[in-house]
C-alpha cells in the first residue's frame, strides 16, 4: 500500500450549504491529510481546463456552468491509497446510486450538483494537483 496524494473539490452546491466541515472531518475521520487547500471562484476558462477529458460529452457545457456557479474549495489529501479512500467516501457519481454514509448521498442533489469531485487515478491525480497547486509532489515517499 502507498500513500498517495489525490485531489479534491467541494462543489458549488456543498459550499452554498455550508457543509465544508462535515466534509473535511469525513477526509479527517478516514485518516486523509488536508495537506493543501484553497477557495476559489473559477472563471469558465479554469472549469473547461479542468474537465478537458469530459469535451465532447453531452454534460460539459452544464458541468461548467455549474462548476463556476459558486466557489469552491480545493484540496489535497494525503493518505494510505488515497485515491481510492477518497473515491469510497464520495459515493457514486449519481447521488441516487451512492451507498449510504457517503459523501454524495448524504449531500448531493443531483447528478450535476453532486457535491464533490475526487481523481480517480494516480495519473488523473498527478495531473489535476498540479493543475491547482503547482509545484507540489505527487508522491511523498
Ligand atoms: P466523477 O468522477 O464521479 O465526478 O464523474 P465523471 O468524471 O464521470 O464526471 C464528472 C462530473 O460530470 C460528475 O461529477 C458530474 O457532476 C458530471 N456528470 C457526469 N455524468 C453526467 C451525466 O450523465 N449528466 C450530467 N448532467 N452530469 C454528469
Ligand atoms: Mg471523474
Amino acid at each position: 500500500m502507498a500513500i498517495e496524494r489525490t485531489l479534491s473539490i467541494i462543489k458549488p452546491d456543498a459550499v452554498a450549504k455550508n457543509v465544508i466541515g462535515k466534509i473535511y472531518q469525513r477526509f479527517e475521520d478516514a485518516g486523509l491529510k488536508i495537506i493543501a487547500s484553497k477557495m476559489a471562484h473559477l472563471s469558465e476558462r479554469e472549469a473547461g481546463q479542468f474537465y478537458a477529458v469530459h469535451k465532447e460529452r453531452p454534460f460539459f457545457k452544464d458541468l461548467v456552468s455549474f462548476m463556476i456557479s459558486g466557489p469552491v474549495m480545493i484540496q489535497v489529501l494525503e493518505g494510505e491509497s488515497a485515491i481510492a479512500k477518497n473515491r469510497d467516501l464520495m459515493g457514486a457519481t449519481d447521488p441516487k446510486k451512492a451507498d449510504a454514509g457517503t459523501i454524495r448521498a448524504d449531500f448531493a442533489e443531483s447528478i450535476d450538483a453532486n457535491a464533490v469531485h475526487g481523481s480517480d487515478a494516480p495519473e488523473t491525480a498527478a495531473v489535476e494537483i498540479a493543475f491547482f497547486f503547482p509545484g507540489m509532489n505527487v508522491y511523498t515517499r
